[in-house]
């Protein structure tokens, strides 16, 4: 067992850190306060190759693992630039795992050295409002018309959907009374998000707020077969696909947040002097940011053995979904207790924490509830009885 970064992973964690640099915390607050997309920051890490950094060398791309994908992701989030900046990258990483494992030669040829360079933004439009975590209960629908589908339905926290031309889009095919199991019958679909037929409403949310999240309806949307990902009507088994990789490489995004939320705690209790002694030589003061310390370099084993385990063929379905339960508690309780270390002034915008706060509690919600993660936990791991 080797707990070490190699030198590579240790040199692309420098540079990707050097290259955050440029962004500052100011940054940050100016793009979630004014709701504006990071274009500067997308745009310095498509220069730099990193967007393709897991799609493979004959589509443009890096070719390496999820590793050094969570590596990126992880400077990312630890430089300050928190949810915001990971996931202005993170669905140019990730977003397209489903295409490069399931897309035709074609497809692939098509969009994956586009997505690459950063030229091409994909949303991912899973959930709706009336089917929400129970993914198969979804209603939109893709009615065959020669050689095309016609999609119509809606779907509801849409990320990125204002700046991206393209929405992998999960749509049934096959009414769900007419499957033998209910996960049958969906299809996937890299469709246009054509302004003729789909429409965005932005939803106004807590936090995390440089990267838009949007209701989409969707009306007689036409989608060539062509752009069918993978097989029609298993969908939702091509997309299960990449949901371990997406757990991986959030899991190392949460923990560089937690990170720079503990850092900026720690500086800030350094030299804050109450009762004329700095608020760090209070045990109750250090304890917390002590133990959140530990949880984090716990969360953060788990995500890198997940990692590995991917990288090399292994399942990793547990371990992919522990990391996201822990480092999704870790991160927010470090939040929660950087913010109590600033006292008042951790309540103000200009301290950053409370921001990372709100980012946060995000991640005990999405993209999977920690809920579904402990009834994955019961019944798969521990082999108890479904209990919905
Ligand atoms: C900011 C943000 C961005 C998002 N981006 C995207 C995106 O880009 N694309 C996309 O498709 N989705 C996106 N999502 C959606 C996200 O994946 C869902 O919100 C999440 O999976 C939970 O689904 P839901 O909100 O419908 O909750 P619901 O399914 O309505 O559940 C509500 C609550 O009940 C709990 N619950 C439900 N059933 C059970 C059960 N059987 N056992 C125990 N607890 C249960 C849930 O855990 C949850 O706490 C985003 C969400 C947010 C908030």
């Amino acid at each position: 067992m080797n707990f070490e970064w190699n030198e590579d992973q240790l040199l692309l964690k420098k540079e990707v850190s050097r290259l955050c640099s440029k962004f500052d915390d100011n940054y940050w607050l100016e793009c979630d306060k004014a709701h504006r997309f990071p274009w500067e920051f997308y745009n310095a890490f498509a220069e730099a190759g990193w967007l393709g950094v897991a799609i493979p060398e004959k589509y443009g791309g890096a070719g390496l693992g999820i590793t050094e994908a969570a590596i990126i992701l992880h400077a990312v989030a630890e430089s300050g630039a928190g949810m915001n900046g990971g996931t202005t990258l993170h669905l140019s990483m990730f977003g397209l795992n489903p295409v490069v494992k399931h897309g035709s030669e074609e497809m692939k040829q098509k969009y994956l050295p586009s997505a690459a360079r950063g030229e091409l933004h994909v949303s991912f439009g899973v959930t709706e409002p009336d089917a929400g975590t129970d993914t198969t209960s979804i209603t939109t629908f893709a009615r065959k018309d020669g050689d095309r589908y016609i999609i119509n339905g809606q779907k509801v926290w849409n990320s990125k959907g204002k700046e991206a031309s393209k929405v992998l889009l999960l749509a049934r095919t096959t009414p769900l009374s007419d499957c033998k199991k209910k996960t049958d019958g969906m299809t996937l679909f890299l469709a246009d998000l054509d302004e003729k037929y789909c429409t965005l409403r932005e939803i106004d949310k807590l936090g995390r707020n440089a990267v838009d999240s949007n209701e989409l309806f969707i009306e007689d949307l036409p989608v060539d077969e062509s752009d069918v990902v993978g097989e029609v009507g298993k969908g939702f088994y091509h997309l299960l696909d990449g949901l371990n990789p997406e757990r991986i490489l959030l899991s190392a995004e949460f923990c560089g947040l937690g990170r720079v939320a503990l850092k900026k705690a720690i500086n800030y209790a350094n030299e804050r002097v109450v009762f004329n002694r700095p608020i760090s030589k209070n045990q109750s003061i250090q304890h917390p940011l002590a133990e959140s310390h530990a949880k984090l370099e716990a969360a953060e084993l788990l995500w890198q053995r997940a990692a590995n385990k991917y990288d090399n063929g292994l399942p990793t379905g547990p371990d992919a979904n522990m990391a996201k339960y822990l480092a999704a508690e870790a991160v927010f309780e470090a939040c929660d207790r950087a913010l109590q270390t600033l006292g008042g002034f951790g309540y103000a915008k200009e301290f950053h924490i409370e921001r990372y706060w709100r980012e946060a509690r995000l991640l005990k919600i999405a993209p999977v509830s920690q809920q579904m993660v402990l009834n994955y936990l019961s019944e798969h791991v521990l082999g108890m009885p479904k209990s919905y």
